[in-house]
């Protein structure tokens, strides 16, 4: 951005510590709200509240920032509404950085049982119009934006790009995302490559947007606009999109970061997360959308990924699934009820600091609210320490070390590793 010289002041990433054999990196990104250490994984808080637990709970546990939903919060509330607050963060009480997504993702996925990183042969099955059984599409995509009944109370909305910008203006997030339109990996080629120009088409009009808003509301915190990386399975695409988006320049707006985004094949995340990295730019951050098991996470961070967010460490523990060490575990299972040690001895988060796996497995069986809560917090603070450990081995240099010694660990009990 260069509208405002003292806004530009307020959004920055600085890189500390690169690797020579990978693209690893460690780093600093710099906010109106604070200083984020990369990489960092980013908790989800959907609707302006991670479920369960208190932002200061999630300050404790070493969050560094949170990320809302804009397709959320625009529906309840209403942007409007968070806006008078003061923004997002005064909103939920969370003193510290925030990101909003653009609502594309939630959008597009409606009815439609999207999942993020899928194990599967993309080429076995091709079909523009795919969905999971017993779904209806809640969702129709045009040149223009993107129709969508709420899940709410059926009521139609409209969201394109100017409109989400819009909404994530008025959320006030310190980093916010260009609307996208996010395809699976059923669809063909063909419809890949309109999808990636209508995209990029998309990503124009939200600069154009962003700018705008930025100038209109000079009296609020400066907001950083990350561009969306699309592109599918293919390595053309995805290098396509990277640069495309990369070279985007209107009267002097460039994207200040990119989300690197779409369905992702487990097995090519690290390739396919490298072509993007490749092409970006070094000196602004990258961060991958939705992206949260530890196998996931440490090919993101060797693949050049600086931040990382997904609800799956909160979702996972209200279902009674929690990390340890040597894997996941379901703590109903008949085992725990006389464990009366933490969840996992190596973890230092306050619900194994002060509690027993017995004792939660008993919250569990019967229901008791407090259970999700002491749950999402180990299981939030076991996801936000493995990679601040990353960002400490890419320090001290042995990232490849840790890898090898966490996941052969962590996958030892449990080869057939899961997808989210
Ligand atoms: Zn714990």
């Amino acid at each position: 951005m260069t509208l405002d010289t003292n806004q530009i002041t307020f959004f920055a990433f600085r890189e500390e510590v690169q690797l020579t054999d990978s693209l690893g990196r460690s780093g600093v990104i710099s906010t109106p709200h604070g200083e984020i250490a990369t990489p960092a994984f980013i908790p989800v808080g959907t609707k302006a509240t991670v479920k369960g637990v208190l932002p200061e709970s999630m300050a404790a546990l070493g969050g560094q920032a949170l990320l809302a939903n804009a397709y959320h919060l625009y529906l309840q509330p209403g942007p409007e509404i968070v806006d008078e607050a003061g923004g997002l963060g005064a909103f939920m009480n969370w003193p510290g950085p925030t990101f909003t997504d653009s609502g594309g993702f939630q959008v597009l996925s409606l009815g439609v049982g999207f999942k993020k990183v899928i194990a599967m042969d993309a080429e076995t099955f091709r079909s523009d119009e795919v969905i999971a059984d017993n779904k209806e599409r809640l969702a129709h995509v045009d040149d223009d934006g993107v129709t969508f009944k709420s899940h709410l109370d059926g009521s139609m909305h409209r969201f394109t790009p100017e409109i989400s910008m819009k909404v994530q203006h008025q959320l006030g997030a310190d980093i916010i995302f260009a609307f996208d339109e996010c395809t699976t990996l059923h669809n063909t080629r063909g419809y890949q490559e309109r999808s990636l120009e209508r995209t990029r088409l998309w990503a124009k009009r939200c600069l154009i947007e962003h700018g705008k808003l930025t100038a209109k509301r000079s009296n609020h915190p400066y907001q950083a606009l990350f561009g969306v990386l699309q592109g599918a399975q293919y390595e053309d695409l995805r290098r396509k999109a990277a640069r495309d988006l990369a070279g985007l320049d209107e009267s002097g707006i460039s994207f200040d970061g990119f989300g690197l985004g779409g369905a992702l094949d487990k097995e090519k995340l690290g390739t396919i997360v490298r072509w993007m990295c490749e092409e970006l730019p070094r000196n602004k951050p990258r961060h991958l959308l939705g992206i949260g098991e530890p196998d996931d996470l440490f090919t993101g961070v060797e693949n050049g990924v600086d931040t990382f967010d997904c609800v799956a460490p909160s979702r996972q523990a209200r279902t009674s699934a929690v990390f340890t060490q040597d894997g996941r575990i379901n703590l109903t299972n008949a085992k725990y009820q006389r464990q009366f040690s933490p969840i996992d001895d190596n973890c230092d988060c306050y619900t194994c600091s002060h509690y027993t796996a017995a004792y939660l497995a008993h919250l569990f069986r019967s229901k008791e609210m407090v259970a999700g809560t002491l749950a999402t917090i180990h299981n939030e603070r076991f996801i936000v320490r493995l990679v601040d450990q990353m960002r400490e081995s890419l320090r001290v240099g042995d990232f490849f070390e840790f890898k090898r010694e966490f996941l052969g660990r962590f996958y030892s009990g449990n080869p057939k590793r899961q997808a989210t």
